[in-house]
């Protein structure tokens, strides 16, 4: 088969994510319960206040805390109480703590993929976070290059492709996120391999849309192997 190059997603492709996020966001809702709220509530306003703080601040646990507290400060008002910030702090101490848990068939499909086509991360989020992340995980060989941008739109697609000089014919968005993987690939005229997670962030839902390129859709990452 003719060498492609492979862009690969980290977050809930290579490795567990958003189910931290998810425990943390779970215990903080029970925590809200006798302020007299409920979950729908409590999270549709975290999911505003993220989707403001995500324009502003960026990917990552900062900006969890970040919108954990004006939650909080939002729903308690006169009745916030120190220990809940103390909470907050250090549970979102515990997620940037926690080591990667690597999905199953990964690093065996990396080890496939990187002796036949060329592979980069193409991660989005804060860099010295994600960095710290990608050390951790073992799986930095397989790639020939890390990226670590913003925001993962059409423009920042643009310019990774030019940076790696890249053929987009024969290159390939893997990741489990129609918003920043699949949708903005297509788009710039990428090919894209969709692989859901049971578990995705809500703000990375979207409708897949078509573009330029292939889309194909996998149920598990060590499918690559069937394809590639
Ligand atoms: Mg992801």
């Amino acid at each position: 088969m003719k060498r492609q190059t492979f862009l690969i997603d980290a977050d809930d492709t290579l490795w567990e994510n958003n189910v931290f996020f998810e425990q943390a966001i779970g215990e903080f809702v029970a925590r809200m319960e006798p302020l007299g709220y409920g979950e729908a509530y409590v999270r549709r306003i975290l999911n505003e206040i993220e989707r403001r703080n995500t324009r502003q601040h960026g990917y990552g646990v900062g900006t969890f805390r970040r919108s954990l507290e004006e939650t909080y400060r939002r729903l308690a008002g006169e009745l916030a109480r120190s220990d809940e910030w103390t909470w907050i702090r250090d549970r979102a101490r515990e997620i940037e703590h926690t080591p990667p848990r690597i999905l199953e068939g990964v690093p065996e499909t990396l080890a496939f993929l990187a002796r036949r086509h060329r592979l980069i991360l193409f991660t989005k989020g804060e860099p010295l976070e994600q960095g710290a992340k990608i050390g951790r995980s073992g799986l930095e060989s397989y790639f020939e290059a890390v990226e670590i941008v913003p925001e993962k739109d059409p423009a920042s697609y643009d310019r990774t492709v030019n940076r790696h000089k890249i053929v987009k014919e024969s290159a390939w968005m893997v990741g489990n996120s129609p918003k920043s993987d699949v949708n903005p690939a297509l788009e710039s005229g990428l090919n894209a391999v969709f692989i859901p997670h049971r578990l995705t962030w809500e703000l990375e839902s979207a409708e897949l849309t078509s573009g330029a390129g292939r889309l194909l859709l996998l149920s598990q990452f060590r499918d690559l192997r069937l394809h590639f």
